[in-house]
């Protein structure tokens, strides 16, 4: 089956029209990485099939070779896409080099057409493999279906120049050009449109879900310290408690009190004492082993977890976090500061059913109290 090459050029280049529009009206005023290197990706196909539109009526390099060239530009403005997606940025050889390849092959033997067709769908089949490795390679833009679409139609459009380049290099298929009818044309066309549609709604699905993971994450996390905030630190404590009430296995949780803190603020300023908080935060954090957690439970106060830790092992750790705050020296302009904190410690050998996490916080404050009390900088086990 052959369809009508002028209709299928015209719902092309309007698809590509629209979609092009549909994608600066999402991108506009907003920085959502890659939309707008997808949204030039798309206005340059469109010039693809808009000028393979006009052959008969511009010179052939117009209607030949600069379609070509822009179909390489189509696939770099996609890489590029797909690798601001996770941050990274792509390399000027790596922009320029397949756009020289393809505009050399298809100018040099724009009278040859089956070698330009074989060398051009080459290149362009090894430039969309490129795209695939940035959407698939570990590290790369980790969540969601949209990453699954956007790799499908990719796959889709690199077997076609694949197959483009094979079969006419394998004299399976006659070397037509694509405004005259015949399987690969449409088969060139078929898959060209379902990709556009594909790869433009695929997108702005990943942008999307890169952006609600975004916000999960700051809604999860404390401004200032960058440390979980207490809602997040709340959430991991019932999941520990689950877990070690299903196992019997021990959970124990401390508070940590920076000592007079308000005479820090008093006698600093405010923007000082958000200075030794971050500072204090960033010494709790690197004396944490990996599976312990700590969060920013309110002003200068921090929750920390030790799962799979009984009350005794708690003590000797918070012991080394409360010498470690003791010993952090923050310098604040000409000011060297120091602050100490006392810590009330809750835990159990063994999780109950009665183990919940208010019981723990609980016990973990009234210890603290205690510990405060006692005369501060010190370990209290509740
Ligand atoms: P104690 O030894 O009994 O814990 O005394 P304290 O001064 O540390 O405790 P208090 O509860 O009296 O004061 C806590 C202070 O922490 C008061 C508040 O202004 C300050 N604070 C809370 N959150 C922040 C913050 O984000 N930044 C700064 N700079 N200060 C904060
Ligand atoms: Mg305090
Ligand atoms: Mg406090």
């Amino acid at each position: 089956m052959t369809l009508n090459v002028p209709t299928m050029l015209a719902m092309i280049v309007i698809t590509n029209l629209v979609m092009t529009i549909a994608l600066w009206v999402v991108a506009y005023g907003r920085e959502i990485p890659g939309l707008k290197s997808l949204a030039w990706g798309m206005f340059a196909n469109t010039g693809i099939y808009a000028l393979y539109g006009l052959q008969g009526t511009i010179s052939e390099w117009l209607a030949v070779s600069l379609p070509n060239t822009l179909g390489s530009l189509v696939v770099v403005l996609f890489l590029r896409a797909a690798l601001q997606l996770r941050g990274a940025q792509l390399s000027r050889v790596w922009t320029l080099l397949p756009l020289l390849a393809v505009f050399l092959a298809s100018t040099l033997l724009l009278e040859h057409r089956a070698a330009r067709i074989i060398v051009v769908n080459a290149v362009l089949a090894c430039q969309e493999g490129s795209v695939l490795w940035a959407l698939l390679r570990h590290g790369g833009i980790g969540i969601g279906r949209g990453r699954h679409i956007l790799a499908a139609s990719t796959t889709l459009l690199m077997l076609m120049f694949a197959f483009r380049s094979l079969a006419v290099a394998l004299g399976w298929l006659p070397a037509t050009p694509v405004v005259v009818g015949g399987v690969l044309p449409t088969v060139t066309y078929l898959v060209t449109y379902l990709a556009v549609v594909f790869i433009a709604f695929g997108f702005v699905l990943v942008a999307t879900e890169l952006t609600a993971e975004q916000n999960r994450r700051l809604a999860m996390e404390d401004a200032l310290t960058c440390l979980p905030n207490r809602r997040a630190v709340l959430e991991a404590l019932a999941r520990h408690c689950s877990a070690a009430q299903r196992n019997a296995r021990p959970l124990t949780v401390l508070l940590l009190d920076i000592d007079h803190f308000k005479q820090v603020n008093d006698h600093h300023g405010h923007p000082a004492g958000d200075e030794v908080l971050q500072r204090i935060a960033h010494t709790i954090r690197q004396r944490l082993r990996a599976q312990d957690m700590a969060g920013r439970f309110g002003g200068e106060e921090f929750l920390v977890l030790l799962p799979e830790t009984a009350p005794e092992g708690g003590l000797t750790l918070a012991e080394a976090l409360r010498e470690a705050v003791a010993t952090t020296t923050i310098v604040i302009g000409d000011k060297v500061l120091q602050v100490t904190a006392s810590i009330g410690l809750y835990g159990t050998e063994v999780c109950t059913a009665d183990h919940n996490g208010d019981l723990l916080v609980r016990g973990a404050d009234a210890a603290l109290y205690a510990a405060k009390a006692g005369g501060r900088n010190r370990t209290v086990m509740g």
